[in-house]
């Protein structure tokens, strides 16, 4: 007999609250929206019939006082095609996804698109939403919620508790695409989420505060442009935002989890220190900030495509690592529970590693293995009972070193990262795939969010603080991309004295500025770097943003 499920098992939303899996993001960003509507309840039926794009086509060649124009064949399929491109996601159901696709969510374009979600069509969020949700809620940030909140349900009103409709007084001022979804959705109903409060989003703390302050407060940045971005676009930078701070969130747990683990040593001081927004700037002080270096050259230098994907096998290594340390926070959680804890934080786990109820509870656990005569009988069973370490360690060596079980987290784990990194997209920052190695990148959409985040900045104005964009030097851009994120492009930890890499690296930097300039951030006046600034797409003036 090998191990069984209940020893191998490893989901704890405390630990990870993401479920470690492919994650469809989209899919998350919904579900967050429907989390911020309800304050935290779930939508889990519906009494709506399926639906499919040509319904929708229906109701706009019905409803002649909002709509006109859609009256013959083609056009009709021409809205239907713009409809599942553009708005809805489908989901061909059936075996043989031979089935008539049906619409499982709209994108998340304004908070009424939830109206169309479809709960009976399985998610693959994998419990980002309620990673996401705990994020916003509970922080100071609350009043700063509401500047989202009220973005997300621009142009509409309550109705009852949860229902949203079109609010005449207020539809007239946004762009004809919102107003077109709008109108569409008014004659749906927001389902009432689930009254079940065991359905209710568990609370999730991260261990560190700082980069959920910046988390938030990117977001914020980036509603500094509500009124020059079109919805559509903005809420796409939102979301692009939303995936990389969730992404950056995964590998800088890897790090801590191992931390408090292994070292029990308290939160990282430098990030307590971290209140404002002028404070970003210590993350890369925090040690256990993960540091990407990113690729420009498109693997054309030798040495930047190395370093690249050096920090993958950085990342991945620490992630191996992370396997264990959260094994063993896991299987200290029934010890927690025998105490009356229903859901131990992840301070209690790691609290009980040290307690002395640990080793007689491991023994125990042990003997379940060693009465296993197939157990028994494996080499790297036997040569873990050997060794000279506590008997949870022995335990959970056993676990990680099936070799079964490895397969499936390693395996869990990369699709895990492939997905929420974006692997090989615009919006991303991960390279590979088909066998080849993983390195880190910068897409181009993702480097277009990180320019509009960079540029704001704020002052006061007319006695009250504004917000508003300035162009910044290159150098700048390079520096605030490595201290806030710990993205580096034109050095290294290690190694940029030998005069090789000094030169990959400044590769890496002159490959930067060509794609700043492809992307139309930048004109190159002179040679002098000081005067090389980078102009953003979109900007804000104090006085616009009221
Ligand atoms: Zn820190």
């Amino acid at each position: 007999m090998a191990l069984d499920r209940k020893q191998t098992a490893f989901r704890n939303f405390q630990i990870m609250p993401i479920d470690a899996n492919n994650v469809n993001f989209e899919q998350a960003v919904v579900r967050l929206l429907v989390l911020l509507h309800t304050k935290g309840k779930p939508i889990t039926a519906t009494t709506k019939d399926f639906l499919y794009p040509e319904d929708l086509v229906e109701i706009i060649k019905e409803d002649n006082i909002h709509f006109e124009g859609v009256n013959d064949p083609t056009r009709e399929r021409l809205m239907k095609n713009w409809i599942s491109s553009d708005y809805a996601t489908s989901i061909a159901e059936g075996r043989d996804r031979s089935a008539k696709p049906r619409i499982s969510n709209f994108k998340p374009i304004h908070l009424s698109t939830i109206k169309l979600l479809d709960p009976r069509i399985r998610s693959q969020d994998r419990d980002a939403s309620l990673f996401l949700y705990n994020i916003f809620k509970g922080t100071d940030f609350t009043t700063h919620n509401e500047l989202f909140m009220s973005y997300l349900i621009q142009g509409t009103k309550k109705q009852g508790e949860y229902n949203l409709i079109v609010d005449e007084k207020d539809i007239n001022e946004l762009d004809i695409e919102t107003q077109f979804l709008l109108r569409l959705l008014d004659r749906f109903r927001v389902d009432n989420p689930s009254t079940d409060r065991k359905k209710v989003v568990p609370e999730y703390k991260m261990l560190c505060e700082a980069q959920q302050k910046q988390f938030l407060f990117d977001i914020l940045k980036l509603l500094v442009y509500k009124g020059v971005i079109p919805r559509r676009e903005l809420l796409n930078y939102i979301i692009i935002a939303l995936n990389f701070h969730t992404a950056l969130f995964v590998l800088k747990s890897f790090f801590l989890i191992n931390n408090i683990v292994k070292d029990k040593k308290p939160r990282c001081k430098t990030c307590k220190t971290i209140i404002g927004e002028k404070d970003f700037d210590k993350l890369c002080h925090c040690e256990f900030q993960p540091k990407l270096f990113v690729d420009l050259t498109l693997g054309q230098d030798r040495i930047c495509d190395n370093l690249s994907k050096k920090s993958v096998e950085v990342h991945h290594n620490e992630m191996y690592r992370y396997f264990k340390s959260h094994y063993k926070l896991v299987k200290v959680a029934p010890i927690a529970h025998n105490a009356g804890i229903k859901e131990p934080s992840i301070e209690h786990l790691s609290a009980i590693l040290d307690s002395p109820a640990v080793e007689p509870y491991f023994q125990v656990k042990l003997s379940e293995i060693t009465s296993d005569e197939d157990m028994m009988d494996d080499p790297d069973v036997q040569q873990i009972l050997k060794m000279n370490i506590p008997s949870i360690d022995k335990y959970v060596d056993i676990i990680i070193n099936d070799k079964s079980n490895w397969k499936v987290r390693v395996r869990n784990h990369k699709s895990f990262l492939s997905t929420l990194c974006n692997m090989n997209r615009d919006d991303g920052f991960l390279q590979g795939g088909r066998g080849r190695q993983r390195k880190y990148v910068l897409g181009n959409l993702l480097l277009e969010v990180l320019v509009q985040l960079a540029v704001v900045d704020y002052k006061i104005h007319n006695e009250s603080i504004a917000a508003y964009t300035k162009p910044i030097t290159i150098i700048s851009f390079v520096e605030w991309l490595k201290n806030r994120y710990g993205i580096y492009i034109n050095e290294w930890l290690d190694g940029s004295d030998s005069p090789e890499t000094a030169k990959a690296l400044n590769n890496n930097f002159l490959a930067l500025k060509d794609r700043l300039r492809q992307l139309g951030f930048y004109t190159d006046l002179s040679d002098a770097s000081n005067s090389q600034v980078i102009k953003p797409r979109f900007k804000v003036e104090p006085d616009s943003n009221k």
